[in-house]
């Protein structure tokens, strides 16, 4: 190669780092500082260099929660990113403070698929487009569609998600008219990418994210590549394109996963740690000791009851008691909502917040009997796939078969040991997630329902630190039969 009618590009990427902004070493998470570091090296190596992100950057820790994504942007402004696209978890705190967020960052926040519902117009810009070595280049950005229901309704209520294929089926040609090249930028996840690229042809490269995976070698679908870069900063994705008379005719990627060895790039390190210091100092306060480990993994607490999934409806159903006129007969959460594990010792404030990071509130709402079965039938629907739907509860128990068909796995729901009456009105204590809808609670929605306006977070917290020493089991709340 060498001549005038080559190129060679390299883009650096990252998805779902989730606020995972420090170096830890025990899960091997590389932190933005050292992240920085390989960015150098490869943009030094090729000038023909862009960096994308492909969403979930504002939210997940306490670090990027206490200050609503914005403590992340200066350290993307100095990664200099090229465009990121918007995940789901980008509107968890209001989409105005995306849009907030969009002008405090350098570069671009790219999304075709969301629309205001009040005018038809996008919200974000649909396309970055660049030239490198002389030739045009267009970043198609995408959204999951299923951002209203996986986020909290509310946060998007006043948006439309479009199907991101439908979108590019008429984005894509429409583009390589105007451009030498199409990439997408996207948050969708592997499975719809896969879709994408077999649906939609004329798309060099999807750079995806959402589903979290760990894409070591890359795909290549119907003339299209797919990358992706695992999650948290657990790796860096990295893919060349080779061009030749405008055609791609040589490709290469991967994931340079976590090495301690790599420095941390100084400039960078300072950011990260300025915020870091910032919350250490009210968030390293002791609130309680655990004899147990409180299990809070995504893969368990979406398929079976945990000790921690009974801690957190536990201290739900408790905190109704002191409400007048709202003490609740069960508590129902899902399990999705429940986002750590904390280890046995200590448990601090942060690690707390790692596990409640969504500021949600506790809501009394009042189901009958053949609404809460109806409810619980919603929360093992989809237990195969581990869904965040998945209940957990106190108050209750019940038990089902996965051999049923969804809506007739529930067969015995039991309310303070007595089987549930279809007829009577029982007070659910939850949280506002649900009873807007979400994860498909859709028959919990528009009941008659209070908002205490307390956040889980601080119900928990208070729960914890009245017990002091906390030794919770799984109790048989929900068991599954071979039935
Ligand atoms: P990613 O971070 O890539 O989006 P994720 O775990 O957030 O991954 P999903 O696996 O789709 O994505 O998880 C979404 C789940 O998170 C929902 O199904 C729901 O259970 C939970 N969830 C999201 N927002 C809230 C919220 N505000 N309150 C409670 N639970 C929530
Ligand atoms: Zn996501």
């Amino acid at each position: 190669l060498g001549d005038a009618a080559t190129l060679h590009i390299t883009i650096a990427h990252t998805n779902d780092v989730h606020g995972h902004i420090d170096e830890n070493k025990s899960s091997k998470e590389f932190g933005y500082a050292k992240i920085a570091t390989l960015i150098k090296q490869m943009r030094a190596e090729n000038p023909n260099f862009l960096l994308m992100d492909a969403g979930d950057t504002f939210q997940g820790t306490v670090f990027a929660n206490l200050f609503k994504g914005e403590s992340i942007v200066p350290i993307l402004n100095a990664l200099k990113y090229n465009t990121q696209a918007a995940g789901n978890h980008d509107f968890d705190f209001g989409y105005e403070q995306l849009v907030k967020l969009k002008g405090m960052v350098d570069h671009p926040i790219i999304s075709s698929n969301v629309f205001k519902k009040e005018d038809g117009t996008e919200l974000l810009q649909p396309v970055y487009y660049t030239e490198i070595g002389g030739k045009t280049f267009a970043f198609l950005g995408f959204t999951t569609d299923e951002t209203p229901i996986v986020t909290h309704p509310d946060n998007v209520k006043a948006l439309t998600f479009k199907n991101p294929i439908e979108v590019a089926k008429q984005m894509v040609p429409e583009l390589k008219k105007k451009v030498d090249h199409v990439v997408v930028v996207c948050h969708d996840g592997i499975e719809v990418d896969r879709e994408m690229a077999r649906a939609v042809p004329g798309i060099d490269l999807i750079i995806g994210g959402h589903s979290h995976t760990r894409l070591t070698e890359p795909e290549h679908i119907n003339g299209t590549y797919i990358v992706q870069d695992w999650e948290y900063g657990k790796s860096l994705g990295r893919a060349d394109l080779y061009y030749l008379n405008d055609e791609l005719v040589g490709f290469t990627g991967g994931l340079l996963e976590y090495d301690e060895k790599v420095q941390a790039d100084p400039e960078v390190e300072k950011l990260v740690q300025n915020v870091v210091s910032h919350i250490d100092k009210e968030l390293d306060a002791v609130i309680a000791k655990s004899e147990v480990k409180l299990e809070g993994e995504r893969t368990i607490v979406r398929t079976q009851e945990t000790n921690l999934g009974n801690l957190i409806a536990d201290a739900l159903l408790d905190k109704t008691k002191s409400i007048a006129g709202y003490e609740a007969d069960v508590a129902l959460i899902n399990g999705g909502g429940v986002r750590a594990t904390v280890n046995a010792g200590d448990v601090t404030k942060k690690s707390l917040y790692d596990v409640l990071p969504f500021p949600n509130t506790l809501v009394v709402t009042e189901l009958t009997g053949s609404e809460l079965q109806a409810a619980i039938e919603n929360g093992v629907s989809k237990v195969e796939i581990a869904e965040g739907r998945f209940p957990q509860i106190s108050g209750m128990s019940f038990a089902y078969s996965k051999n049923k068909p969804a809506g007739q796995r529930v067969l015995e729901l039991k309310v303070n040991g007595q089987p549930v009456d279809p007829n009577k009105t029982y007070k659910v204590a939850t949280n506002d997630f649900i009873v807007a809808g979400g994860d498909g609670y859709s028959m919990m929605m528009d009941k008659k329902s209070f908002n205490t306006g307390f956040t889980l977070y601080d119900v928990l917290e208070e729960f914890f630190m009245k017990r002091g020493t906390l030794s919770p089991s799984v109790e048989e709340r929900i068991v599954e039969v071979n039935g």
